[in-house]
């Protein structure tokens, strides 16, 4: 027995295509004494086709707590573990939150093995801004609830992220059209790095005819991308201060122009003077 604790290597694994695996996640699965995973049957799969034959123990959801405790006393009797989820990167809408802030507390290093997560592949070709983006996982599950959250997240200029399952993708797309307006700019990704990948974009009324029209578009699985609220007119200068501050330019040093217009119109200094430094 070593006196020194573990680590713990969060490693990503596929979304889909099983060869979209790092080769260090590899080494790393194959070199840890155990493998905690959220579905040991699924990840068979992906192990077997990588010739990794490390024991697996299963981490899901519902023994989570149970199992973090054992988890624990083999890291700090010195074990290297993995874990691993279904697809992509762990604690992503998956398991294994409660585990890593137990290793965090404990003082045992926890490692990232970084790889897949359909949350990024969606993001990458969305065609939507990613400068800046909100995820949320899952909707709520009920229509009431789902509505409720879509209206607080109508104003937010960000693009905002949601994963989706073909249950409820028809559902959460009327409420989003209803909610947010036939015209906001959507991308449903479906089925990334597999067979029947479809990548849909366009208007959201536009979208949710494609998948209403067409039954094969509503199987698999989905990430939602919806452009953010378009920005309001009141954040641009009004015409009429924007002719101030040209007239004002014309005979002031642009400091004292940009701060007498924002005087005469109430709008920002600090906006004033960009303008006028773009304006010059
Ligand atoms: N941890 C995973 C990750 O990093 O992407 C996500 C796990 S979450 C339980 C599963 C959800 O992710 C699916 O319901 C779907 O919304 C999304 N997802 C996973 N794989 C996908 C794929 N190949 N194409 C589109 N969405 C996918």
């Amino acid at each position: 027995m070593s006196n020194k604790p573990g680590t713990l290597y969060i490693v990503a694994t596929p979304i889909g295509n099983l060869d979209d695996i790092s080769l260090r996640a590899i080494a790393v699965l194959k070199a840890v004494s155990r493998i905690a995973a959220e579905d040991t049957r699924h990840s068979r799969r992906l192990l077997q086709h990588h010739g990794i034959d490390t024991p697996m123990l299963a981490l899901h959801e519902h023994n989570e707590r149970q199992a973090l405790k054992g988890l624990l006393k083999l890291l700090q009797q010195g074990e290297d573990l993995a874990l691993i989820s279904d697809a992509g990167t762990p604690l992503v809408s998956d398991p294994g939150f409660p585990l890593v802030r137990a290793c965090r507390e404990a003082g045992i290093g926890v490692s990232p093995v970084p790889g897949p997560s359909a949350l990024v592949a969606a993001l990458s070709v969305s065609g939507l801004p990613v400068d800046s983006f909100c995820f949320h996982g899952f909707l709520p599950r009920s229509s009431s609830a789902r509505r409720e959250r879509l209206e607080v997240l109508a104003g937010e200029y960000p693009t905002q992220v949601f994963y989706e399952s073909s249950h409820r993708i028809l559902h959460a797309l009327r409420d989003m059209c209803e909610v947010l307006g036939g015209d906001r700019e959507i991308c449903v990704a479906r089925e990334l790095t597999k067979q029947h990948e479809d990548i849909m974009q366009g208007s959201l009324d536009g979208v949710l005819a494609m998948v209403e029209e067409d039954t094969q578009r509503q199987r698999g699985e989905f990430v939602i991308l919806i452009a953010g609220a378009p920005r309001r007119d009141r954040d641009l200068p009004d015409e009429e201060a924007l002719r101030i501050l040209d007239l004002l330019l014309e005979e002031l040093p642009l400091k004292q122009a940009a701060a007498l217009a924002a005087h005469i119109t109430g709008e920002k200094k600090n906006r004033l003077y960009k303008l006028a430094l773009e304006r010059r």
